[in-house]
């Protein structure tokens, strides 16, 4: 199961920039379990996966949440079997 120990920190804001002047990463324990909760529970959350790290994340038309994984929350999301996208560069 994946918990805070598995984050490293969560995004949210405006959809867009995400350089941190439409919205603010925050590293709160608080705010990281929040976040697992939210998107676990979206049916449209979007796993991204670089290197051996990664982020669930969810757009609306509005707002963006994204919650960054380490790389052992990457391998537990993954036998989720939620859809997995590997990005590269
Ligand atoms: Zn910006």
């Amino acid at each position: 199961m994946l918990n805070i120990n598995h984050t490293v920190r969560a995004y949210t804001g405006k959809r867009g920039c995400m350089c941190g002047c439409l919205g603010q990463y925050k590293d709160s324990e608080r705010v990281r379990k929040l976040a697992i909760t939210q998107l676990l529970k979206d049916p449209d959350v979007v796993f991204d996966t670089w290197a051996e790290e990664g982020c669930l994340s969810v757009t609306t038309a509005t707002r963006t949440r994204v919650l960054y994984l380490t790389s052992e929350g990457v391998d537990i999301v993954r036998k989720m079997g939620i859809r997995e996208n590997q990005v590269y560069g």
